[in-house]
């Protein structure tokens, strides 16, 4: 399974991705984006997300 990757020493906090695809990604109280745990990842949204990311700081991994 691929599961979205958020690079945090790239990360901007620029909250794009959030707005784009809130089921996955969050503003976590460390002040971080974090990625929520899906059984599966919506493809599209994640995928608008990853276009959005003004830093390319959201990938596909391997889970
Ligand atoms: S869109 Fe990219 S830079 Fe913006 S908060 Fe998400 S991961 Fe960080």
């Amino acid at each position: 399974m691929k599961r979205p990757a958020v690079d945090l020493a790239t990360c901007t906090l620029c909250m794009g991705c959030v707005e784009v695809c809130p089921e996955v990604f969050s503003l976590n109280d460390a002040g971080y984006i974090a990625v929520a745990e899906l059984a599966a990842y919506p493809f599209d949204p994640v995928t608008e997300a990853i276009k959005y990311c003004p830093v390319d700081a959201i990938t596909w991994e391997e889970a």
